[in-house]
């Protein structure tokens, strides 16, 4: 059976996985679903964009009791924007059960995130210093908490937060059941999943393939001081839907938000120096399309889950393997089309290879498209 009523699951919770269009569970949410509801310590592992966030929200949600009105589930997060995005599908699915959800992250005023908690709140997601914050002041409370999730668990620790993951841990009680799901497995993550699990379940899906095959993936020879007009015609002769443009510096996103906003196109500027309005700002505008293309630095866009990203372009070339599985994971999403395009100046062919090799795909050289063809 290929469908959400094969697990034991509420009327409530099927109703909030219906109202979300969910008609089938994803390969990851079949595995772990069951074993979560059993009450096991699982550690998950799926390339992005296989549904990892209803894999352990529904059973989590599943597991709430909302009689008691208090913090019942942790889900840890990276970034402001992958809380947000986590705690909308989370209170999605837990509507109808009227399950209370609250994101909480750095860069919004305390006061009111503490007031929201004194309403009662059952599952909270947080970035790992935010919440830390506030269970340092004991404005979240942890006697209730039965399941603590650990989402982008390899971006989590690529950002630093060790230390705060592992504080928050001591906060927690000991019966608790840990989550643990993440895109890559690099040795840290195993480390950290043997200090604090019992008897780990270990489920994986699709190894030996790290890149999704539902990506098509291609790099342009580019000379440096032509890129601008190479992306340009790019551009113009993809069908782009939405596209996130990749950039190395913060400094790399503002010029070429400012030349492609100089020359009419729709875009706006992602990177850790704006503040939390601004970003919220361009973010919403990129959701509603108002924004076609956005440019961004490698953190500003982790995990970040638009369904409608049509193209990835790398403008410069990630610097590592693991950056480039991320960036490319934002397209092709939930099962639709993606195209992945490298930008390769002729100082990049060595880090070009070293992606090609270690992934085991080829990004297909293609010529740039002639003005003529831009024209057409
Ligand atoms: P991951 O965390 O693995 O990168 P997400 O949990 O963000 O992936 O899911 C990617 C997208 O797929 C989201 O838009 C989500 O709503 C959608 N999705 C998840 N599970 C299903 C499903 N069973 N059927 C259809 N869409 C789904
Ligand atoms: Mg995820």
């Amino acid at each position: 059976m290929n469908r959400f009523e094969q697990f034991k699951l509420s009327q409530d919770i099927l109703k909030g996985i219906q109202d979300l269009g969910f008609e089938e569970p994803s390969p990851i949410q079949k595995k772990c679903i069951p074993s979560i509801l059993r009450g096991e310590d699982v550690i998950g592992q799926a390339q992005t964009g296989t549904g990892k966030t209803a894999a352990f929200g529904i059973p989590a949600l599943e597991k709430i009791d909302t009689h008691i009105n208090k913090v019942q589930s942790i889900i840890l997060a990276p970034t402001r924007e992958l809380a947000i995005q986590v705690s909308e599908e989370i209170r999605r699915i837990g509507r109808p059960k009227r399950v209370r959800t609250l994101p909480i992250y750095g860069g919004q005023a305390i006061g009111r995130q503490i007031k929201a908690l004194q309403q009662g709140v059952h599952v909270v997601i947080g970035t790992p210093g935010r919440l830390l914050d506030h269970l340092r002041r004991g404005t979240l409370k942890t006697d209730h908490v039965r399941i603590v999730v650990l989402d982008e668990a390899d971006e989590m620790l690529d950002m630093g937060f060790i230390d705060d993951i592992e504080e928050v841990m001591q906060f927690v009680p000991k019966g608790r059941q840990l989550l643990l799901f993440s895109a890559t497995m690099p040795s840290a993550i195993r480390q950290l999943a043997q200090k604090y699990m019992r008897k780990a379940r270990m489920i994986t899906v699709n190894h030996g393939e790290v890149t999704a095959p539902a990506i098509t993936q291609v790099s342009y020879r580019v000379l440096e001081n032509f890129k601008v007009e190479a992306l340009c015609r790019i551009l113009d002769s993809e069908e782009i839907d939405l596209a996130i443009i990749f950039c190395r510096t913060k400094k790399g996103v503002d010029d070429l938000t400012e030349s492609l906003q100089a020359r009419g196109y729709l875009a706006g500027g992602l990177h850790g120096d704006l503040t939390q309005q601004q970003r919220d700002r361009v973010m919403s505008a990129f959701r509603q399309g108002e924004i076609e293309l956005l440019i961004a630095t490698d953190v500003a866009a982790r995990g970040i889950d638009v369904g409608s990203v049509s193209h990835v372009v790398n403008y410069d070339i990630p610097q590592d393997v693991e950056s480039y599985v991320h960036r490319i994971g934002r397209t092709g999403r939930a099962g639709r089309r993606g195209m992945a395009l490298t930008l390769v100046t002729p100082r990049e062919m060595k880090q070009l290879r070293q992606i090609e090799q270690e992934t085991g795909a080829r990004l297909t050289p293609k010529e740039l498209p002639t003005l003529e063809e831009v024209a057409a």
